[in-house]
């Protein structure tokens, strides 16, 4: 689902950078002449915006568009004129490219201060300025029209290089990779476009205009990329991967008249975590939280701790029971299998939950009291159980106890002992 959203607005502005691409050279030559500038200012934009999020591997992408255009811009418009940029420059950047991007993700993300993955970088780059200082002056003829060689001949479609294509190919192959290994991570699926767009740009042969064009909509993509990632990480539990507390009180916000609410816990979680280690626990919770996303018709948020919340919009307690009913079970019947030493240990866990419905007078925050209290007689009455939230007679109870949550916890661990 979070997938499909972001898919959904990387191809729409690719979509849009490959169409408007095509109108560049139906826009009067003054608005032209500006677009080659365009990239600076998104790419200028988006190393702020990495920079600030401590991110080094966009910092270095972006950077790396940057400085294409600078070199393409400059030594066509100043030091060698546009056909021996073309002939030269151009078939060794495009190269570079996707080569000092799939580099850069390969990189470990150590954050923009580490001097030694720093220094390692401005080794590159001084490699990259003598190849390229290389390439202009006294490159064989022969290694530039390997570099030329065209990956399929006279056609009108593809036209980039055999090397520079493979290149490509290669750097989109890792990238895939990179989106496969790690949790995820909008970033890649970004840099997975921005080569897509560069490719189809470079593929249109040395057109600085188009170049800019498609520089500029990378630098933003890449952009958004990080604002949405730095987004999805706020609102995201980093342990189970469900949504965290943050995202439960903006759901409240828009949350209609009707609505039933439940509050998990684990019980006797931390006897568990005295009993089998804290990673076993935190893997107990990544098993719950994924059992408690698979509810119907409800989310689920990671409250705090080993506590959940169940949000079923549009729902009243009655009907939400059975579903409640069918979480505890299924949470009860998983099997949790691990290894310590040479044994290994079969267990499992319980869960309590409250549930309460919306009342016109109470707010969201209100509701999820009720809930919590439930939970409170549920682990009273013994635990593993689904206990309805009985509000209409102890609204004085509930007022008593705002605020008390942890009096609540610590007879509840009392009990437990
Ligand atoms: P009860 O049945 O009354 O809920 O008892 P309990 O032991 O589950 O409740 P209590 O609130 O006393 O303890 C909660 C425990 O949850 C304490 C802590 O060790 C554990 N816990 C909270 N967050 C995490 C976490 O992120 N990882 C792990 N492994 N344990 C956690
Ligand atoms: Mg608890
Ligand atoms: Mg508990």
């Amino acid at each position: 689902m979070v997938i499909l959203k972001h898919y959904a607005w990387l191809i729409a502005l690719a979509v849009f950078a490959v169409w408007s691409s095509a109108q560049i050279v139906l826009w009067p030559e003054s608005i032209q002449n500006l677009v080659v500038f365009f990239p600076y200012v998104t790419v200028a934009l988006g190393i702020f915006i990495a920079l600030w999020l401590n991110r080094i591997q966009p910092v270095l992408i972006l950077l790396s568009l940057g400085c294409f255009n600078a070199i393409l811009f400059y030594f066509s418009s100043y030091a060698l004129g546009v056909e021996l940029t073309k002939e030269t420059l151009f078939p060794v950047l495009i190269f570079l490219l996707p080569f000092n991007i799939l580099l850069w993700i390969l990189l470990p993300e150590k954050g923009v201060f580490n001097k030694r993955l720093n220094t390692l970088v401005l080794l590159v780059f001084l490699v990259e300025a003598t190849i390229i200082y290389w390439a202009l002056n006294d490159v064989p003829e022969a290694w530039l029209a390997l570099l030329n060689t065209p990956m399929i001949k006279s056609s009108d479609i593809i036209m980039l290089s055999f090397s520079t294509g493979l290149m490509f190919l290669l750097t989109l192959f890792f990238i895939v990779l990179k989106m496969n290994q790690s949790s995820f991570k909008i970033l890649y699926h970004a840099v997975f476009m921005v080569l897509v767009l560069m490719l189809y740009g470079v593929n249109q042969g040395f057109e600085l205009s188009v170049l800019a064009w498609f520089s500029a909509f990378s630098a933003i993509v890449l952009t958004l990329s990080m604002i949405f990632e730095a987004h999805h990480i706020a609102y995201t539990d980093e342990l189970t991967g469900i949504q965290g507390r943050r995202a439960l009180m903006e759901y409240f916000l828009g949350m209609g008249k009707k609505y039933t609410v439940a509050m998990v816990d684990i019980d006797h979680f931390k006897k568990f975590n005295d009993t089998y280690g804290h990673d076993v626990g935190d893997e107990v919770l990544r098993r719950v939280a994924s059992v408690l996303d698979g509810v119907k018709e409800g989310r689920a948020f990671r409250y705090g701790g080993e506590e959940f919340t169940l949000v079923f919009a549009n729902k009243e307690l009655e009907e939400v029971m059975a579903e409640l009913e069918y979480i505890r079970r299924k949470v009860e019947s998983g099997i949790i299998e691990f290894k310590t030493g040479i044994h290994s240990i079969k267990t499992h866990v319980t869960i309590s939950i409250g549930a309460a419905e919306s009342d016109e007078s109470f707010k969201a925050q209100e509701v999820l009291k009720f809930a919590d209290q439930a939970l409170y007689e549920a682990k009273l009455a013994g635990r593993n159980q689904v206990v309805k939230g009985n509000y209409s007679p102890s609204k004085v109870q509930i007022n008593q106890y705002k605020g008390s949550k942890n009096d609540r916890k610590s007879s509840g661990t009392s009990r437990s002992r």
